[in-house]
């Protein structure tokens, strides 16, 4: 099968996609908040569960508001089948999961999410999947990783939360050269402004909790690929594991898909902007936005982005102390861990979400003890604007001062 035909640029897709309308021919998407589906007769239940009726069975295997919030999931991201999780943990650890058994050997880049990382890394070597961390941006490093038994590759890009580009069309070709599937977890880019299929890999994950969600309400996930693998690996998987998505989740995400594109063009615009205004601030020593000329890989995020990023993040002087007193001097932007948000949301990585490494692995990581990593949200831009350069007049170092 091919991917669902897409009719539509994405917007409108975005708002009409995957829409199954109920007898009662509602105009907003209905929320099918049910376990079970009852049958005719026992005739009708015996088809079902022999798969010669296409029908519901059991809100653990498949459910209506899930199944459009899938399909238009698929509608945007241009692939075959998807299936929406309970997280974005869940789906990653399902997409790695239901595909790999003992013996195997995983690759993934080192500039990983906390959680992917301790899945990679210690979750799945006490199965007996080996699993080597390297470089992403190093592509020989991911070539000399391989090992005959390498079945899978696993990276983010743009990374957490230095937003390093890793070249997926690049990647995909060692990991097909392989005999490996290349994963995708695409948070950090979004649907909007990266298509890792396209570029060559198998699989794409995200944590719909972020961008997806976007006004901090509902944990999700969701994996996209082709429908032979979704059918075939994922699907027994999930059914029998259990990590559903909640059909009132699938509601609320799927509601929040019809604002996606609004929201994430003025999330990135803004993003851009702040980027723009704070670049030469004294008490900057380090910017990173994909979006700018600047970026060390500014032409790999032209040929393999169609936008800058929701996120961006800043080295400022002061190191710990610097940090921790530009986040209290923030009044518009909140501290937290979250991202994608309607709000604006800034994180001191060394100290929360990074907590867990060592102080080699940060370095390696380029997580200095100064980095803030801010997620840039709905507000007023010049609100944000003029919060951030304020938060960062009032913080810089004495010294600065006095020599500016
Ligand atoms: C948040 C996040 C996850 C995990 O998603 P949850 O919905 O919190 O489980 C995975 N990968 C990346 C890159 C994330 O930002």
């Amino acid at each position: 099968m091919t991917a669902p035909k897409r009719r539509f640029r994405p917007a409108t897709e975005l708002v009409h996609g995957g829409t199954m309308r109920s007898q009662f021919a509602e105009t907003s998407e209905a929320m099918f908040l049910t376990q079970g589906f009852v049958y005719p007769d026992a005739e009708a239940a015996e088809a079902r569960f022999k798969g010669e009726d296409p029908g519901f069975v059991y809100s653990r295997y498949a459910n209506p508001t899930v199944a459009m919030f899938e399909e238009r999931m698929c509608l945007l991201e241009g692939a075959e089948a998807a299936r929406g999780l309970a997280s974005g943990m869940a789906a990653v650890n399902a997409a790695l999961m239901s595909d790999l058994k003992a013996g195997d050997h995983v690759v993934a880049s080192r500039a990983l999410f906390g959680s992917c990382q301790y899945i990679v890394a210690d979750l799945l070597p006490r199965f007996g999947v080996a699993s080597t961390l390297v470089d992403g941006t190093d592509l020989d490093a991911w070539r000399s990783a391989v090992r005959p038994e390498t079945r899978a590759f696993f990276l983010e890009s743009p990374s957490n939360p230095t937003l390093e580009l890793i070249n997926i069309a690049a990647v995909a070709e060692i990991a097909r050269a392989a005999g490996a599937r290349l994963v995708v977890d695409n948070v950090f880019a979004t649907p909007l402004f990266q298509k890792p299929l396209e570029l060559g890999a198998h699989t794409v994950v995200y944590s719909a909790t972020k961008h997806i969600d976007g006004q901090g309400r509902c944990l999700g996930g969701v994996v996209l690929s082709d429908e032979d693998w979704i059918e075939g690996k994922l699907a027994p998987f999930l059914k029998h594991t259990g990590p559903s998505m909640s059909p009132f989740n699938a509601w609320v995400l799927l509601k929040s898909l019809e604002t996606l594109q609004v929201r994430v063009e003025r999330q990135a615009a803004s993003a851009a902007r702040i980027a723009d205004a704070i670049a030469s601030h004294p008490a900057v020593l380090r910017l990173y936005y994909p979006g700018r000329d600047d970026h060390p890989q500014a032409e790999l995020a032209r040929r393999q982005m169609t936008g800058g990023s929701t996120m961006l993040a800043v080295e400022v002087a002061g190191g710990k102390a610097g940090a921790f007193a530009v986040s209290a001097a923030l009044e518009v932007v909140r501290i937290s861990n979250n991202l994608g948000d309607a709000k604006s949301l800034v994180t001191h990585p060394a100290t929360t979400t990074h907590q867990r490494l060592s102080d080699e692995e940060r370095a390696a990581l380029g997580i200095g003890d100064g980095l803030l990593r801010l997620s840039v949200g709905l507000e007023d831009p010049e609100d944000l604007v003029e919060d951030l350069v304020a938060a960062l007049d009032r913080a810089r170092p004495a010294e600065m001062r006095a020599a500016s």
